[in-house]
């Protein structure tokens, strides 16, 4: 999984972990970006989370713990508290990955080797929770350093994320931005430019006009009432695929900034919308390799299956999703016509327009293009809807309800554990660009199910 330095201390860290703000409120209201110290943040106003403390995150991808840490937790005897996955005795729990950083061994059922049976971090309970590592402190927060307003985002491979519950982040935002200060220090990190597209840079004014016209989209029209999401995701790929027209990147800075003031109002306020396309036929195509990518991940970070386990079982999903083989236990590619999204559900709907939000108040992470980042999310989404229908018809059921929604999405997002290296460069391809937003409307649109396989 380490490829650079970069993505693992992004990925495979970061991502995994879990930290507790819940107790920890300062009850300060702020706009969405706050002074802290000299570092001004970029946090969500939309995004909440108290943990829960459901373990989820410690059953994740790999922890890693720095070269500190690791000596300071071998000082104080931590391999007691650690269950050993070979029963032979005498592990150490901490195990060399790249640039003289540590992972914790996981157990056999893939869980970090600290966790209690009764889903309890030991080493919260011996030193408290200050003295965890700091990747699960962290978690579900990611940091990104972007020129001028450093970013935060969250991992939606957290059902708490997911369901948008808790206190707000805005409300956090000094807890939050002491994680970060810490995080800088453990791993500090060049800033990374703003592309809007491949050859296209943006300036920070232009990302943030970006955003503030797809969140507009989000919104209901003036006079309330609320807000139809089929014609929303329509609206977004609509103006993301004019913004993308050759002769629209090619525009000088200037002018594409303008162009994108414009073009962002009109488009988030006509009356009118067009109304919701299907994707292409190539972009439902490419969702087959996005999801057999999503379960691979899945499989890999679960770690429940030895290395040729792991590849036989890969090669049966592949077999399945070109029709050659009979549905398996992760992968039934019939199912989404079988089963319907419960939009009629306010929380279903509130879960898909949360996801919505938070993947443009993501954008501008500096890792990857603005459009492209966009692409993933949105085929993301789709794919953790299309992995809830499966769950759904294996138990049954024909109706995708919000608890199955919040599994599904959970679970497409641990993709986010392997985002890196070649596996980031060549996401974007699988997912069709923005189109990929049209594989999501697929289920919004009555009869709210899917129209064809996947
Ligand atoms: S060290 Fe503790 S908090 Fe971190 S993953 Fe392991 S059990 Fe969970």
């Amino acid at each position: 999984m380490v490829q650079s330095h970069v993505s693992y201390r992004w990925t495979t860290s970061q991502q995994g972990r879990k930290v507790s703000l819940a107790t920890r409120s300062v009850g300060v209201n702020a706009e969405r970006t706050r002074r802290l110290g000299p570092v001004k943040l970029e946090i969500s106003s939309d995004q909440r989370f108290t943990c829960q403390q459901c373990g989820m995150c410690c059953r994740g991808a790999w922890v890693v713990v720095t070269p500190d840490e690791a000596v300071r937790y071998r000082k104080l005897g931590a391999a007691r508290w650690f269950s050993d996955p070979t029963e032979t005795g005498d592990v150490d729990p901490f195990e060399p990955v790249a640039h003289g950083h540590f992972r914790i061994r996981k157990r056999k059922d893939g869980a970090c080797g600290f966790l209690s049976d009764d889903n309890r971090c030991r080493i919260h309970m011996e030193l408290g929770a200050e003295a965890k590592p700091l990747a699960c402190r962290v978690f579900p927060f990611r940091f990104h350093a972007v020129e001028g307003r450093p970013l935060v985002t969250t991992s939606a491979s957290c059902p708490t994320i997911v369901r948008n519950t808790g206190a707000l982040l805005v409300d956090q935002a000094r807890e939050i931005g002491a994680l970060r200060a810490e995080w800088a220090r453990a791993f500090p990190e060049k800033a990374e430019p703003l592309l809007f597209a491949a050859g296209r840079s943006i300036d920070v004014a232009t990302l943030a006009a970006i955003k503030a016209a797809l969140r507009r989209m989000l919104e209901p029209a003036a006079g309330g009432g609320e807000v139809d999401l089929a014609f929303a995701v329509e609206r977004m790929a609509r103006w993301l695929e004019d913004l993308s027209r050759h002769r629209v990147t090619r525009l000088p800075p200037a002018a594409f900034a303008e162009y994108v003031e414009l073009t962002g109002r009109h488009a988030a306020e006509t009356a009118a919308p067009a109304p919701p396309a299907p994707a292409s036929a190539v972009t439902r195509l490419l969702s087959r390799g996005y999801l057999f990518t999503v379960v691979s991940v899945r499989e890999h970070v679960g770690a429940s299956a030895n290395g040729l386990a792991r590849h036989l079982r890969r090669m049966r999903h592949l077999a399945h999703l070109h029709g050659l083989a009979p549905a398996t236990d992760a992968l039934d590619r019939v199912a989404p016509r079988r089963v319907s999204l419960d939009t009629a559900d306010p929380e279903v709907r509130r879960i898909v327009r949360h996801a919505l939000r938070a993947a443009i108040d993501g954008l501008g992470t500096g890792r990857r293009a603005v459009i492209d980042e966009l692409a993933v999310q949105a085929a993301t989404l789709a794919a953790g809807i299309a992995l809830a229908a499966m769950a759904v018809h294996r138990q049954g059921g024909d109706r995708i309800d919000a608890h199955a929604l919040t599994v599904g999405l959970t679970a497409a997002s641990q993709l986010g554990y392997a985002d890196q290296g070649a596996l980031a460069t060549v996401l974007p391809s699988l997912t069709g660009g923005v189109d990929a937003l049209r594989l999501v409307n697929r289920w919004l649109r009555p009869p709210h199910r899917a129209t064809a396989e996947v």
